[in-house]
């Protein structure tokens, strides 16, 4: 009997210890703001190193999400932003979604998932668009079906190249038919901007999905992606189930897709300000430095 209390004392003493583990202490924090997990390896990676390395696993080279801003701060010279003209609409009158929309905003800082910007790389004029997944994934509703085709005609009208640089979770739902309606605008946009000759580079980030990759991203006269994106239009398991079989290895990966002639090429994010520049320059555009 004195046995059996003395063992159960031992065992609560031990399960206090594990809870008392597991609350985070002041001196837990730290580390965690310190260091992040990398979703590719595993591996714990000091904030440091990975911004040193632009946002990738300095282990396994895997490329974290980032903000459109830092985007445009790692490859352009400078820039202007030249978006934000646009207006919020709730076509549909979707519930909550006005005080959800408010709510993203407070939350990211951002006015919308978009930012544009006109700037140089190398004294080469351009115009870039980034996605930013921090405001409702990324989704594409109204605003940035209009934020887009307006960055294709202010590109157009100025002979200047354009790049634009996606990650969506697809069309925005809230908005209903008025989201789908921006794939044919966007690729209208697309099609009209085509009409200048000038080139038009889209690269695919992770991820990039739904009626994104089903418009303007897949349209570009060269299509690029960041290693390891996920890049597709339904979701693999949605797949599986629809054709009842088994989805080949490495299926809507960007390296499953360049290898079946979907993309161009991967481009790691260390690399793309040389590979635009020099995709720039073999198309014709010059630095307008003097
Ligand atoms: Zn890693």
């Amino acid at each position: 009997m004195e046995q059996n209390i003395k063992s159960e004392r031992s065992i609560i003493s031990i399960i206090k210890k594990l809870r008392s583990l597991r609350k985070p202490s002041k001196r837990a924090v730290v580390p965690e703001r310190l260091f992040r997990k990398c979703n590719g390896c595993g591996e714990l990676i000091s904030k440091g190193s990975m911004e040193e390395k632009l946002f990738t696993c300095p282990q396994c080279d895997y490329h974290f999400n980032i903000f459109a801003r830092d985007r445009m701060d790692m490859l352009l010279d400078e820039y202007t932003v030249i978006n934000g003209t646009a207006r919020f609409i709730d076509p549909i009158d979707f519930p909550g979604y006005k005080a959800k929309y408010k709510e993203n905003r407070k939350k990211s800082g951002l006015r919308e998932g978009i930012l544009t910007v006109a700037g140089h790389i190398e004294g080469i004029e351009l115009v870039v668009v980034s996605l930013d997944n921090s405001f409702f994934m990324g989704s594409m509703g109204s605003y940035i079906g209009e934020e887009i085709t307006r960055a294709f005609e202010y590109a157009g009208e100025r002979n200047l190249p354009i790049l634009i640089f996606s990650t969506s979770g697809g069309a925005r739902m809230q908005e209903g038919i008025f989201s789908l309606m921006q794939m044919a605008k966007t690729s209208i946009a697309v099609d009209r901007y085509g009409q200048t000759k000038n080139l038009y580079i889209s690269c695919m980030t992770h991820p990039t999905t739904g009626g994104v990759t089903a418009s303007f991203a897949s349209l570009g006269d060269i299509v690029l992606a960041e290693p390891g994106a996920l890049i597709g239009f339904a979701g693999a398991r949605v797949i599986k189930e629809t054709i009842k079989g088994e989805l080949p290895e490495g299926f809507q990966r960007a390296e499953f897709l360049r290898d079946k002639g979907f993309l161009d090429d991967i481009v790691h994010r260390g690399q793309m300000r040389e590979y635009i520049y020099r995709l720039l320059k073999l198309h014709g555009y010059r630095s307008c430095r003097i």
